[in-house]
């Protein structure tokens, strides 16, 4: 197996300075999958403690951060990568399912490596003495199950997170659940209720944007219940419309799937048809859901506050969701309007077309065409962007003070002249110039 150079270097370190240390974690398991990306961080487990740990790589010139002191963890800084670097430990007892009462020191990798989550996360590497695998870890992962280091009601009950990390592998991996496991997360899911909301987001974060995250969300659905409840009515919610071919969820899994792995678009994906069991009503054996982005705002909104997201953040996803079956045509007006309508930002119209290309990949297969006209709208924004086409009120060659001086009142009057203005360029009623539009702005003042 390759390890980087900074990790020799960290190995060196420690090693001239009596310690033992070992490669664990996600490094290991993903180079073993081939899923190696040099860019991420490297975990380590050491005999050192933190203190000697800490005093190690500073005496070599690094810098050595607290990270987790608590648990044993300092994070060093080598050659410009991070590695995080754990006294080997034993947890004590968890009363609180999240946090062991007493960490204490281990004086193995192998009994670390019994703390750890799932058998594919409890592999130890060192370059020189090879793997370290007590668990069968390397056999779950080239069978792609993820089964937890001993018995796993235990391991849920000692700490909840290691759920929602079972669904986040699931989504980030591929992997299937072993079934003892899975029952286990199901059994154990209502304590997932007592973690912090920034954990949870996390997970959940991470959980969408995995790249398996189509099959995680359908296998993960009656787990993610507990943290998620509202798309629990999605799963088998018969759309009985000739434009779906998969009930709610499953077409939901598909959009979130088929978007780029970016939290804002996934998270749109997800929540654009929560709101379709409630909006729907049936005439002629066909099912209807008018008006259900606004419903799916409105549940989406409180799922979002729930779990801590920012307002901003929130508002966007919901832009988002209030827009994703609005119509936008191949042209350019449209588009510079459907921009201004977003405030101008180029990124969020961006997420839009990806939204709607993927919504439109979900469907049934006659009406995935219409995944085409979103590639040609993004097309046609960058025609606009690289024109310098205005969509905003500060694209407009005239400007507030221009305004003012052809005699609308300060105040919010400007900004009203400044709109018509805009939509008389957007609609090509007048072209952007200063001329043409001191021009318009004196006839619309004049019609006032
Ligand atoms: P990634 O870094 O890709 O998110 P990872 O598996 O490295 O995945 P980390 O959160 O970095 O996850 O944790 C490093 C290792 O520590 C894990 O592989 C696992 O062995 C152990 N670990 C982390 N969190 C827990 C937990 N809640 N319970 C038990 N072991 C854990
Ligand atoms: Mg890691």
């Amino acid at each position: 197996m390759d390890i980087p150079p900074y990790a020799q270097t960290a190995f060196e370190i420690l090693e001239s300075a009596g310690f033992e240390a070992w490669i664990v974690g996600g490094f290991i398991r993903d180079t073993l999958m081939g899923r190696s990306d040099n860019a991420r961080d490297i975990d380590m487990a050491t005999s050192a403690t933190w203190r000697e740990t800490k005093r190690a790589f500073v005496e070599a010139g690094f810098s050595a951060h607290e990270t987790g002191t608590d648990h044993g963890t300092v994070t060093v800084v080598v050659d410009g990568h991070a590695i995080e670097i754990t006294t080997y430990r034993i947890d004590g007892m968890y009363t609180d399912s999240r946090h062991p009462d007493t960490v204490s020191l281990a004086s193995t990798i192998e009994d670390d490596l019994a703390r750890r989550d799932f058998t594919v996360n409890a592999l130890a590497y060192h370059p020189r003495r090879g793997l370290i695998d007590p668990y069968g870890g390397f056999s779950d992962i080239e069978d792609g199950i993820l089964r937890t280091v001993g018995e796993p009601l235990r391991r849920f009950g000692e700490d909840s997170l290691r759920i929602l990390r079972g669904c986040r592998f699931a989504s980030q991996l591929g992997f299937d659940f072993d079934p003892v496991t899975f029952e286990a997360m199901c059994a154990a899911k209502s304590k997932t209720l007592s973690l912090s909301r920034e954990r949870v987001s996390h997970e959940i974060d991470l959980f969408i944007t995995g790249s398996h995250v189509h099959d995680a969300l359908l296998r993960c659905i009656d787990v993610l219940a507990a943290v998620l409840p509202e798309l629990v009515a999605l799963k088998g919610f018969d759309q009985k419309s000739v434009f779906h071919c998969y009930d709610v969820l499953e077409h939901t899994a598909w959009v979130v799937h088929n978007t780029p792995a970016h939290p804002l678009v996934r998270w749109a994906a997800l929540l654009h048809d929560i709101g379709k069991p409630a909006a729907c009503y049936e005439s002629d054996g066909a099912r209807h859901f008018r008006g259900h982005p606004e419903i799916s705002i409105i549940i989406g909104r409180g799922l979002l506050q729930r779990l801590g997201y920012s307002s901003k953040f929130t508002e966007q996803v919901l832009s988002l969701v209030k827009r994703h079956d609005d119509r936008i045509a191949a042209t350019r007006k449209a588009v510079r309007s459907a921009l201004r309508d977003l405030d101008g930002d180029t990124a969020l119209f961006i997420a839009l077309c990806q939204l709607k290309r993927a919504d439109a990949m979900a469907k049934a297969p006659e009406y995935r065409m219409r995944a085409q006209t979103c590639e040609s709208l993004l097309e046609i924004l960058n025609e606009i962007l690289a024109a310098e086409e205005p969509f905003t009120r500060e694209g407009l060659a005239i400007n507030g003070n221009d305004v003012i001086a052809l005699g609308v009142a300060p105040g919010p009057e400007v900004a009203c002249a400044l709109d018509a203005a805009l939509d008389a360029v957007i609609e090509e009623e007048v072209g952007n110039s200063l001329d043409e539009l001191v021009a318009f702005v004196e006839s619309w003042v004049s019609s006032r």
